[in-house]
């Protein structure tokens, strides 16, 4: 077979066509992919990628799947066996996993072929990306700033154009908020959607693989081919998946497009406003319906969402102790070894979470933290349920309060990085799905709108992001 020219801009669902009608070589775009990752991180510096498979480990095993021959990068907490999962944490350095997660696996069956995996906020805490112990990566648009967090290297590895698809995490945001800063589609499925094995814990009751792209269509086919049921993860679903490649050309003619008031506050930044009522107005002139609807416990996400993720988080992160996985430190007790293990090996933030954590679920303090976090939790999710409940299909919102930030704005300030998951982290506490989708610029850096859907109705956010694309609203403006 003649290998014909790749472009970077082809869309995976392009590729997989090409590969499939035997007008590419099953490997060509994972080779020109790993070509310009090489490039780009030569010229740019983005730090996108902790490791990058040999030529001899792009494999396609798969030669008439939906994703046959689409290079795709994974989120360096996604466990893999042909490179390193290292959850852009020392403790993990090196660490090579003896299994394949779930999403990764169905990648591969589709023909998929990982070519990399991506930096990231050390065990997926943070929202920029700067809490890597291999160093922040860059936005492509400006490379002064973060690319959000924390699957900040997944969002640029596809905005610079080096893999049309990568996957993510999201427990509070780590797909959408980075998808918002870097211009890109990012979706978390509904709770359960899709297999968290080999997804290294963060907060099990909160997490979710999820799937960045650049438009809609590679979205919802890489989603489609992630979901369903899977018995190495008792908390996935056995609803059948639906088609979400065909729902985005159903378009919204008759849909209710919920605004809700809690998500434009007064300091939201005016142009993001503008951008999202922008969105709005390319929605109802599509023939769906727009009405303004009230979340009244959304000022409980943020308090909430950190007690409880650290709380899991504690208890998810004892398991790295020096004995079973990755790095080993120094001492002549059990004791020594833990506490040198995990001194040297555990970055600020991931202890600052763990010691959160910890003081959150202690004798005495359960009932005052984790106790009132959860309560807190499903009032948020009551407000969501009432709201679907009175016929509104679907919300749209900002995803983030404002654009990227520089890079060492916030790292000192850990409530204002905090904040930037304002309205991300309801849909994790809510277990709904939720998708950003580049809705324009201000001064030249990305605006995405946020749509949140009823639990496992993602294909009504993708029908919806199907309209925008068609509407241009991603187009810089
Ligand atoms: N930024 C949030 C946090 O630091 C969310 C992270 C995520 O979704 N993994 O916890």
């Amino acid at each position: 077979m003649t290998p014909i020219a790749f472009e970077g801009d082809a869309t995976a669902l392009q590729v997989a066509e090409r590969v499939r009608g035997g007008t590419l070589a099953p490997l060509a775009a994972a080779q020109a992919a790993l070509a310009r990752v090489r490039e780009t991180e030569k010229a740019r510096g983005l730090n996108a990628f902790v490791s990058v498979a040999a030529p001899d480990e792009l494999v396609c095993t798969h030669h008439a799947g939906s994703l046959a021959g689409v290079p795709v990068a994974v989120k360096d907490n996604l466990a893999t066996t042909i490179l390193p999962t290292s959850c852009g944490s020392r403790i993990l350095e090196g660490y090579v996993s003896p299994f394949v997660a779930t999403a990764v696996r169905r990648i591969l069956e589709a023909g998929g072929v990982v070519v990399g995996k991506t930096n990231m906020d050390e065990f997926a805490m943070g929202s920029s990306t700067e809490n890597s112990a291999y160093g922040p990566t860059r936005n492509p648009v400006d490379p002064l700033r973060v690319p959000g967090g924390s699957s900040g290297g997944s969002a640029a590895a596809v905005a610079a154009g080096m893999v049309p698809v990568a996957l993510g995490s999201d427990t509070g945001g780590s797909v959408r908020q980075p998808a918002a800063f870097c211009g890109v589609v990012g979706v978390k499925p509904t709770y359960g959607r899709v297999s968290r094995y080999g997804l290294v814990a963060f907060a099990s009751s909160l997490d979710q693989v999820g799937v960045l792209a650049r438009t809609a269509g590679d979205a919802a086919e890489t989603l489609r081919v992630v979901s369903g049921q899977d018995p190495r993860d008792a908390t996935s679903s056995p609803r059948s998946v639906p088609d979400f490649s065909a729902a985005v050309s159903k378009g919204v003619e008759g849909m209710v497009v919920g605004l809700p008031d809690e998500y434009f506050p007064d300091t939201l930044d005016p142009h993001i406003r503008d951008r999202v009522l922008a969105a709005a107005h390319a929605l109802r002139d599509a023939g769906a319906s727009i009405r303004t609807v009230s979340l009244p416990h959304t000022r409980l996400a943020i308090p909430s969402y950190y007690v409880l993720a650290p709380a899991e988080a504690s208890s998810n992160l004892s398991r790295f102790d020096g004995v079973r996985f990755g790095r080993r430190g120094p001492g002549s007790t059990t004791r020594e070894v833990y506490e040198s293990t995990r001194h040297d090996g555990f970055g600020t933030e991931v202890k600052r979470r763990i010691v959160l954590g910890t003081y959150a679920l202690s004798a005495g303090y359960h009932d005052a933290y984790y106790e009132t976090a959860q309560r807190a939790r499903a009032l948020i999710a009551e407000d969501f349920r009432a709201v679907f409940g009175e016929g509104v299909d679907l919300l749209l919102t900002p995803t983030t309060p404002g654009v990227a930030f520089p890079i060492g704005e916030r790292v000192d300030d850990p409530v204002a990085m905090y904040l930037s998951d304002i309205f991300t982290v309801t849909a994790n506490l809510a277990g709904i799905p939720g998708m950003s989708v580049p809705i324009g610029t201000h001064d030249g850096l990305p605006v995405g709108g946020q749509f949140l859907a009823p639990w496992w109705m993602e294909e009504t956010m993708f029908a919806a992001a199907g309209v925008l694309e068609a509407a241009g609203m991603g187009e810089p403006s």
